[in-house]
């Protein structure tokens, strides 16, 4: 092993006294350079800390002129202090002033000085400041002091993440690590969440640095790395509890990673020069954050993403997972993390949840409809989020324009408070629109009904003033439950449903579990492409007991009533005809043993797959009704993966071959007297729902929040004019129509 044992924990044991003593942040800060200075056998040591305007100013020197103390500066980038910030990077050399970024500082007199060793201060990802040590020699640092300086920093990390040196920092300004952050994503969901910080996954902050005994720390940091073996093997066979994002190629990563010797080596120098385990264990993550943020290939920055989790599964390892559970959820929640999957979402208490932000997160994947049902604002797509935002920091998720605002600054809080209050206003005009019937403004009338899930959608139905429930996703009860539900549950959740429903449709459908909607508790097996999986109508058909009971309890809710069902993921008619069969024989054993069953059934299936296109006359002779299920259509139509934030803007769905895709739908039906619902994301924004209307459409189905504004649009529309206008567009060559339909909207007064 390399480094001198003696040097960085003589030094640390120093700086921990140093940090018990009772004196002013400023003595302390000026001890600590100090201490440093003499311990490296340096002439300088200086303590620059970033300020929220992105200065770095200096907060203690040994060596340089002290009157420059809290008056000089430098701006991020600027010099090789500024260099050493923005890059997050140390910087080793003999001749400073030969560097081209060499910045002279005539109040420092630090022109005498040659050699230069200077280290980012790094918190959780985020630059604090930069720790500089400077000699009239030239000289080059040895890799020991590169690593013992470090080492320091991240006592002045501590340092400054606590509250000792705001008092500090020149008057007027703040510290960076409280500086308001303002970042661009993309909204999800419709919404505006103010509220606090709670990260999904949180990182742990490490309090305890420096180490009382090298071989405890050495010994704890081997017991975790074994149980962080055995948990990434153990994920690795147990592919059922993988959760959604949780794929084979980054748990191999994180195989790859926990038996890298390079890794684990470097966290056991740390150790060795004094730090605790878990603040090597940060000190070596530190340094894989840094290579993260310079790093501009985006593969092998998913690679340090991987890395960085499984540090942090690490951390917990060695902290401790139980100190996490009991933290209690704010009343105002903002979830912020890096991807969930929906039932993840789910866990948590609905009545206190804000915002989501995602780093990643995709318009149509199954937690951004999740969120959407339960009403939560949403951004996605938010780089670097997570280095930004700590527990508890005040936040704001603008799920209208796809801001985030972390610690805000009182007037942008202030102009949220007053736009919160717009949308009640405004919210309040779609909520005078319940009771007007759906009507275009040249009297057709438009079907519109609520996609629903939960029963706290239940009460939506009504308030929304929405025709009935066009899509009961069956599965979000499945998802949200620790086992799988019995069939007395699932009958008492369907009566709730339809009870709610009064006089309104309610159309089921059956279990739609499998890709990125996951059953904790239901085994599979691992597949390559789980979308194009054994999901949906495959699974329930190749385990007729579970669909066999969902059914029954279906038939038994529906008694007396009309029962209305559909298949999810249908590829080809044999699917529906083995489907309906299950159902007629469980209606037959039901009428046998004397129970009362529905009135009527009807059946009917999701359009969702292509390959059903070319099958839709068959279709249309074996069906009650069809459902275009346009979220998964769009995903198998353009081949891109709708969880997949990178392609997430890629293809248009108002472009000519989805539109004629979805007309042919429509004209096939009505040639054969099957009506038609459109129950995917396509009918919840005005603009899209208007060019649905404008194909064909007449029903269409949506989260309840996006009743109003759709009811908005179409009272406000012209039919037959989009009509005339839209249907011959569709055979002309257009890249995309959604510029000429947005004209459309424009022109005519239509409110999109
Ligand atoms: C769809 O695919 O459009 C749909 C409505 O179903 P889900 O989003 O639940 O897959
Ligand atoms: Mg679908």
């Amino acid at each position: 092993m390399r480094g001198s044992i003696g040097g960085p924990r003589v030094m640390l044991r120093r700086l921990r006294e140093l940090m018990a003593e009772p004196v002013n942040a400023q003595e302390r800060l000026d001890k600590i350079v100090m201490t440093i200075a003499s311990n490296m056998v340096a002439e300088v040591c200086s303590v620059y800390v970033l300020r929220g305007d992105s200065r770095l100013e200096l907060f203690a020197t040994e060596g340089l002129k002290r009157e420059a103390v809290h008056h000089s500066s430098l701006e991020l980038g600027e010099g090789l202090v500024g260099t050493i910030a923005a890059q997050a990077a140390p910087l080793n050399l003999p001749d400073a002033q030969q560097h081209p970024a060499f910045a002279y500082l005539p109040e420092t007199g630090e022109e005498i000085y040659h050699s230069f060793l200077g280290v980012p201060i790094l918190r959780g990802g985020q630059t604090l400041g930069v720790l500089v040590v400077q000699n009239r020699t030239h000289r080059t640092y040895p890799e020991e002091e590169v690593e013992a300086l470090q080492t320091t920093a991240m006592v002045l990390a501590e340092m400054i993440a606590g509250d000792e040196l705001d008092s500090l920092v020149t008057p007027g300004e703040n510290l960076a690590l409280r500086r308001p952050q303002h970042l661009a994503g993309r909204a999800l969901t419709e919404g505006l969440g103010l509220g606090h910080a709670v990260l999904h996954e949180p990182r742990l902050v490490v309090t305890s640095l420096i180490a009382e005994d090298v071989h405890t720390e050495l010994a704890r940091l081997e017991t975790a790395l074994d149980s962080l073996r055995t948990s990434v093997e153990d994920l690795l066979t147990r592919s059922d509890i993988m959760r959604a994002g949780e794929h084979r190629e980054v748990l191999e990563a994180y195989k790859m990673f926990a038996y890298d010797r390079g890794w684990a080596e470097r966290i056991r120098e740390a150790v060795v020069s004094g730090l605790t385990a878990e603040a090597a264990v940060e000190r070596v993550q530190n340094d894989t954050r840094a290579r993260m943020l310079r790093q501009p290939d985006p593969y092998l920055r998913d690679r340090l993403h991987d890395l960085d989790d499984l540090a942090n599964r690490l951390l917990r390892l060695l902290v401790g997972w139980d100190h996490l559970e009991d933290e209690e959820l704010p009343r105002d929640a903002i979830i912020v993390a890096r991807n969930m999957g929906p039932a993840e979402l789910l866990d948590y208490d609905r009545e206190r949840l804000r915002g989501l932000v995602l780093e990643e997160g995709a318009p149509t994947s199954h937690v951004t409809i999740v969120a959407r049902a339960l009403g939560i604002a949403m951004v996605g797509q938010v780089d670097g989020v997570l280095d930004l935002v700590n527990t508890g920091d005040a936040i704001i998720v603008d799920g209208v324009s796809g801001e985030v605002h972390v610690r805000p600054p009182a007037d942008i809080e202030a102009a949220y408070v007053e736009k919160v209050r717009f949308r009640a206003r405004r919210q309040e005009q779609y909520h005078q629109l319940k009771d007007k019937p759906a009507v275009t403004r040249d009297g057709q009338p438009i079907n519109l009904m609520v996609n629903a899930g939960l029963l706290v959608d239940l009460p939506h139905v009504k308030e929304a003033g929405a025709a009935g429930i066009g899509l009961f996703r069956t599965e979000l009860q499945f998802m949200v439950a620790a086992t799988f539900p019995r069939m007395r549950e699932q009958l008492q959740l369907y009566r709730a449903v339809l009870d709610a429903a009064g006089d309104l449709d309610v159309t089921f459908r059956s279990l739609d579990v499998g890709g990125d909607k996951v059953l904790p508790y239901l085994r599979s097996a691992q597949e390559e492409n789980p979308a194009l999986g054994w999901r949906a109508i495959r699974m329930a058909l190749d385990r007729p007991g579970l669909l066999r009971t969902q059914i029954r309890a279906l038939l038994h809710a529906a008694a007396g009533r009309e029962l209305r069902l559909m298949f999810p993921m249908i590829t080809e008619v044999g699917e529906f005809d083995r489907a309906r069969a299950l159902v007629e024989r469980e209606r037959r054993h039901l009428q046998r043993h004397g129970y009362a069953l529905p009135d009527t059934v009807k059946l009917g299936a999701m359009v969702e797959v292509p390959s059903l296109l070319w099958q839709l006359e068959e279709m249309v002779a074996r069906v009650d009704f069809l459902s275009v299920g346009s979220n998964d259509l769009m995903q198998f139509l353009f081949a891109v993966d709708r969880a997949n934030a990178k392609l997430a803007d890629r293809f248009d769905p108002l472009s000519p071959a989805p539109l004629r895709a979805l007309r042919k739908v429509i004209e096939v039906a009505h040639s054969g007297g099957v009506p038609v619902t459109l129950c995917g994301e396509l009918a919840g924004s005005p603009l899209t729902a208007m060019a649905l209307l404008g194909i064909g459409y007449r029903s269409i189905s949506m989260a309840p929040a996006a009743i109003g504004p759709v009811k908005a649009m179409l009272m406000s529309l012209d039919l037959g004019t989009l009509e005339r206008w839209l249907l011959p567009q569709l055979n002309l060559p257009h890249d995309g129509l959604r510029k000429e339909l947005t004209g459309f909207a424009q022109k005519h007064d239509v409110q999109i």
